[in-house]
């Protein structure tokens, strides 16, 4: 169902109208999600079910939230985000850029350098526009796969967080080495070779821990299982990244 209206909806609106519309369209599809099986944790809609991607993955049908996203919206709440915190934010979801920019208790930053995301920042990541140790909390996550000079925006990152602050990473992984190659730079090779048409590699867990070691992180990675209550993925890997 879901699909099927998706691509309606897709067909008959033009983009811009979709962007600006999101969230009255997907109000018209609560009703047949609505039940109490499962909940989204971001729109608080108890679900008969989550819709499912293409890829395996559960969306919100209510407010579009990924697994990854609803898991990262768990972990500031429970754990990462405190009041008073100056949190750097790259490239939010649109749910969590609405709901932290609410938050009195925190100065929020959210950033990106595109404009493809909500933001209110444009921080180029590897050479930030912000002083040494401003931040107590970074997240970013799908970033760092689509930079060139990772390590350079690494050492950014490391730069930029406050002593004993901490920057919760993820990005696609894949068993083994990093797997990237210079000469691969055309989009249709990068969608080959990396998932997507703007990916410069695929990191493995191990690669990317040793990167950021090397960048001065404290790294350690928290391995999750699924809930299928929540709609959270198996075998979810987030970096947590002391300084
Ligand atoms: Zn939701």
């Amino acid at each position: 169902m879901y699909t099927f209206l998706k691509s309606v909806v897709k067909n008959i609106i033009p983009k811009e109208t979709l962007i600006r519309h999101e969230d009255q369209l997907r109000k018209l599809l609560k009703p047949f999600y609505q039940g109490k099986d499962h909940e989204c944790n971001i729109c608080q809609t108890k679900l008969k079910k989550f819709a499912r991607l293409q890829n395996g993955q559960l969306i919100c049908p209510v407010c579009g939230s990924l697994p990854r996203t609803r898991r990262l919206n768990m972990l500031l709440e429970n754990e990462f985000l405190k009041p008073n915190f100056s949190f750097l934010d790259f490239s939010p979801s649109r749910m969590l850029y609405k709901k932290w920019k609410k938050r009195e208790d925190i100065s929020y930053y959210p950033t990106d350098f595109e404009n493809e995301f909500l933001s209110d920042y444009h921080y180029d990541i590897t050479h930030i526009d912000a002083e040494d140790e401003k931040f107590d909390l970074i997240v970013c996550y799908h970033i760092l796969e689509h930079i060139t000079e990772d390590q350079k925006a690494m050492g950014e990152l490391y730069r930029v967080l406050k002593k004993g602050g901490v920057a919760l990473i993820q990005t696609p992984f894949k068993e083994g080495e990093i797997y990237e190659d210079d000469l691969i730079t055309t989009e249709e090779e990068r969608l080959k070779h990396f998932g997507q048409e703007d990916h410069v590699r695929i990191y493995s867990v191990k690669g990317l821990e040793s990167r950021l070691k090397n960048a001065g992180f404290q790294v350690t990675v928290r391995t999750f299982s699924e809930d299928l209550y929540y709609g959270y993925s198996p075998n979810e890997k987030v970096l947590i990244c002391k300084k």
